[in-house]
This record gives structure tokens, C-alpha cells and sequence, in this order.
């Protein structure tokens, strides 16, 4: 039965063989801000850089800077080395000036033909959803005009649906791995939102779903030991430091994550009036990373997970330099202690070459402060 879900991880792993046989214009993107409905109604398949090919070039950090966060510089070690070199461009947004940056610099060292800033609200004020819909309506007009297409209602309706089957899939596999009944663990977990965002839903959700339903009808094991952690923070794509985790016989069982939870969390309402309305209420209404202005919101959307969850423990992993997280990090905390929630931080690296230290404050931590 795990070879079902081999087939849904081969979607990520395989992606930069598998994206240039599909028939059909690529962009990539970055940030789960990004509304891979409006690419998918528009025939094009969006894919995510995950920075993961490349360690961080002297290129790439001499043309940014030494202190960029490593996910950005590695993405730009990619695009420099040319591994989506399949891609017709990218659809970039403002959620942190780094990714402005990367925009930047992508078009002029990078190239493609379709380039697109999207830009996102800070605040979730109602003239911010309706400034997010004239930025999602400009990015359509930018594609129909590039590509030469019309994007009807139809057509976003279609792509609504396709991407909420993706989300409801990913709850479902979240879920079942938290009951104990699907053999995955964090990492699997991580893989399985990087297999859907690889820009192959229709894939995806057919290969999720018979994986699946295999597990139908089996039953949970007695309630799992181990202490309850939740992770939240920056991007985090970090097996080694999962993995530390979890031989300490703790259990990962929320990713408070852009490659977790997030990336799976609600849907888009299928049949509201304007489907365009309807996608920049969800995106905008997700509103729970660091870069966006209402930090107590982030902290209620963690408690309510810890509740939720009844979760132990919290790590909170932040990449070098990502200011918003970082920033984020003492008010998260302690909002955490009022509810008496211990919490490690994690500063990373995207590559790790050496996580000897980590795993000694990771068990540590765990040995001493959770009882
Ligand atoms: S990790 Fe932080 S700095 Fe890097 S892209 Fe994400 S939000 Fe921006």
C-alpha cells in the first residue's frame, strides 16, 4: 500500500522531468499566497520553487545579499542554474521584501516571458479584499492577453473545485496519519503538500485519493504515547531536524506551516455569486503568517491549533533573516506561555550541514521540559 503513496511523493520528486513533458504553459511561484486557481482555469500549470535542488550560490547571494533568508537564495541558485529553464516565467507576490527582491532580480538574471507581481494587503480591512480582487482581476487580464485565452466563470469554478478536492485530500491524509492509521509522519506529511503543488492536481488528487482509500475501513490503533508537538514558523522544508524530532518519541501532529496546514487549510466556497470574489476571500482570509500586520490573529490561529490539537509543545523553526517570522516569534511565545505551552525556538538553514547542536537543544528540550 505505500507504493500508492510512492506514486503521489513521485509527483514532487520527479517534477523536473515529469512538468516539461506536460502540454501545457508553466509559471512557477513561491508563496501559498498565490492563487493556483487563476493559472489552473487558465490552462497553465503552476508549480512551487522549493529552493531544494541548489544550496545557496556566491552568485546568487553576491547579486541579493549574504542576508537573505537560504530559501530565497537557494530558489535564486535554481533559477540561475537554469532547472526551470521549462517554465514560461513566474507569478511572484509581495509577502515579504525578500520575495520583492527575488522578483527583481529574477527577471533580469533569470528571463521567461511571463513575469507578474502580485500584490498582496497586509490587513484583512474590507478594502483589502476588494484591492486583492483588482490585483487577482489585473493577473488575469495579464494572462488571458499573454496567452490568449479567456478564463470565464466556468472555467474558475473548475479550477476552484480541483484545488479544494486537492485541500480536502490533504486534511483527509493529515487527519488519518494523526489517528495512527496511515504509516506517515511529518515528513511524508511535507511531501505530500509538495506533490500538490508540483502543478499536476488532476495527478494528485486521483493519486491521493486510491492511496486513500486503501486505508478506508481500517481501523485506529489504541491512542499513540508520545507528546503532542506543533510546529509553526517560516518556510520549513527540513527532514533532518523532523526527524530528530521524532526519534525523541514526540509526535508532529500539526504543521503550523506553508508546507503544512496552511498550504491545506479551508476551502473556497464553491458556489458563491462571484467565484474571483470568492478566491480573494480565502486567500486574504487565511491571513495567518507573520507578514500580515495583525500578529494577535496569528496568535489566536496557533492557540486555537494547540487546542484543537491538545498539543504539549510547540517549536517554532524560523530560516536566518526572515524578519517576519522572527519578529513574530516573542509575541507568539508569549501568548504560548499564558496558555502554558512551552516552546523551542529553531533558527535554520534551508540546507543543514551540521544539526548536531540542534538535536542536542531538541532533546533537551524534551527531556526536561516536558513532563
Ligand atoms: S522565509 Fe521569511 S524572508 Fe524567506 S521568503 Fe519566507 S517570509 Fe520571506
Amino acid at each position: 500500500m505505500t507504493q500508492l503513496f510512492d506514486s503521489v511523493y513521485d509527483l514532487h520528486r520527479s517534477r523536473l522531468e515529469l512538468l516539461p513533458q506536460l502540454d501545457r504553459p508553466k509559471l512557477g511561484f513561491s508563496s501559498i499566497y498565490m492563487p493556483e486557481e487563476l493559472l489552473y482555469a487558465a490552462g497553465i500549470a503552476p508549480f512551487r520553487l522549493t529552493g531544494e535542488t541548489r544550496t545557496v550560490s556566491s552568485e546568487a547571494s553576491s547579486i541579493l545579499s549574504n542576508n537573505f533568508c537560504s530559501y530565497i537564495l537557494s530558489c535564486f541558485s535554481e533559477g540561475l542554474d537554469e532547472v526551470y529553464s521549462f517554465a514560461d516565467g513566474h507569478v511572484f507576490l509581495d509577502t515579504c521584501d525578500m520575495r520583492k527582491r527575488l522578483y527583481e532580480v529574477w527577471q533580469k538574471h533569470v528571463g521567461g516571458q511571463f513575469y507578474h507581481l502580485l500584490e498582496l494587503p497586509k490587513d484583512t480591512k474590507p478594502a483589502s479584499f476588494s484591492y486583492y480582487r483588482f490585483q487577482l482581476k489585473r493577473l488575469l487580464g495579464d494572462l488571458e492577453e499573454h496567452y490568449g485565452v479567456t478564463i470565464d466563470e466556468e472555467a474558475l469554478r473548475g479550477a476552484i473545485r480541483l484545488c479544494n478536492e486537492s485541500r480536502r485530500l490533504l486534511r483527509t491524509a493529515s487527519r488519518m496519519r494523526n489517528e495512527g492509521i496511515l504509516p506517515i509522519q511529518s515528513m511524508q506529511l511535507l511531501e505530500l503538500v509538495k506533490a500538490g503543488s508540483a502543478g499536476m492536481k488532476e495527478e494528485f488528487n486521483r493519486r491521493l485519493s486510491a492511496a486513500l482509500r486503501e486505508y478506508e475501513g481500517v481501523e485506529a490503533p489504541a491512542s499513540p504515547n508520545g507528546c503532542k508537538v506543533l510546529i509553526s514558523g517560516s518556510y520549513f522544508d527540513n527532514p533532518s531536524i523532523l526527524e530528530v524530532i521524532e526519534r525523541t518519541g514526540a509526535r508532529i501532529v500539526c504543521e503550523d506551516l506553508s508546507t503544512g496546514f496552511n498550504y491545506f487549510a479551508g476551502e473556497i466556497n464553491e458556489d458563491a455569486e462571484d467565484p474571483l470574489s470568492a478566491i480573494a476571500d480565502y486567500y486574504l482570509g487565511k491571513a495567518v503568517s507573520a507578514r500580515m500586520i495583525d500578529a494577535d490573529r496569528r496568535a489566536a490561529h496557533i492557540r486555537d491549533l494547540v487546542e484543537e490539537h491538545e498539543i504539549d509543545a510547540v517549536l517554532y523553526v524560523s530560516l536566518k533573516f526572515c524578519d517576519t517570522n522572527l519578529m513574530d516569534y516573542p509575541y507568539i511565545r508569549h501568548s504560548l506561555a499564558q496558555q502554558g505551552i512551552p516552546v523551542l525556538f529553531i533558527e535554520s538553514e534551508q540546507h543543514m550541514t551540521n544539526i548536531q547542536s540542534i538535536r542536542t537543544r531538541i532533546q533537551t528540550f524534551f527531556e526536561t521540559r516536558i513532563s
